[in-house]
């Protein structure tokens, strides 16, 4: 499965209003049910990934399938360097810290606002 910016990284739900131009995505505001799950990763540090509402507690007992299986495929399209992938890969998370409405995260200070 593909990830899109702005959407749901489980069901492709689109959680955050997208502008897009030439060249670039702009995401901009999120929706009420966009959530920032932070995920407690191996070597202490954290990653944030979105999903919706409705995704939530299917993404919440299954986190290391969902790193695997949508996270890591998605970077690897990406493109990202080798060596970033590789870190990841060796990085998995060990479950979920926190869950907050991205609304919430401070998101004026995080993305491009429209
Ligand atoms: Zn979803």
């Amino acid at each position: 499965m593909t990830k899109t910016a702005g959407h749901c990284s489980k069901c492709d739900k689109p959680v955050f209003k997208i502008r897009n131009q030439p060249g670039r995505t702009y995401v901009g505001l999120p929706a009420a049910d966009a959530l920032c799950v932070s995920l407690l990763m191996l070597d202490g540090s954290t990653a944030d990934v979105t999903v919706c509402e409705a995704c939530l507690s299917e993404v919440f007992g299954a986190v290391p399938e969902f790193w695997r299986e949508v996270i890591l495929p998605a970077f690897a399209e990406e493109g990202s360097n080798p060596d970033f992938w590789s870190f990841m890969s060796e990085n998995p998370p060990l479950g979920v810290l926190y869950v907050r409405p991205w609304r919430e995260v401070g998101a004026d200070a995080l993305i491009w606002k429209y």
